[in-house]
């Protein structure tokens, strides 16, 4: 089971997220650049369909991953909270069509 998570799916899927997130822990007021890891917000062992999904993952630092352990459903709702926002606030604007 671990070893589909080196797969080149994971890491395509790892980075997309990583870019997204800007390379900082998404926590509330953390934005910490090292120890990253990116959670999955429906857990790998809940989802086969949503592991590789870019908006189903999140970056942590591993002080933060590690907080939320077994208690990943508490923090489901508030992760998807924070990329909506990020979703609003595009950090490039599209230029407007002529
Ligand atoms: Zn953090």
């Amino acid at each position: 089971m671990a070893e589909d998570r080196r797969s080149d799916e994971y890491w395509t899927w790892r980075r997309a997220v990583v870019k997204r997130d800007c390379h900082k822990c998404q926590w509330p007021g953390c934005r910490r650049r090292t120890k990253l890891q990116v959670h999955h917000i429906v857990p790998w062992s809940a989802s086969a369909s949503l592991r590789y999904v870019v908006g189903n993952g999140i970056c942590l630092c591993i002080p933060h991953h590690r907080s939320i352990k077994n208690k990943e459903a508490m923090y489901a709702e508030m992760f998807r909270d924070i990329i909506l926002k990020q979703k609003l606030k595009p950090k490039v604007k599209p230029r407007p069509k002529k």
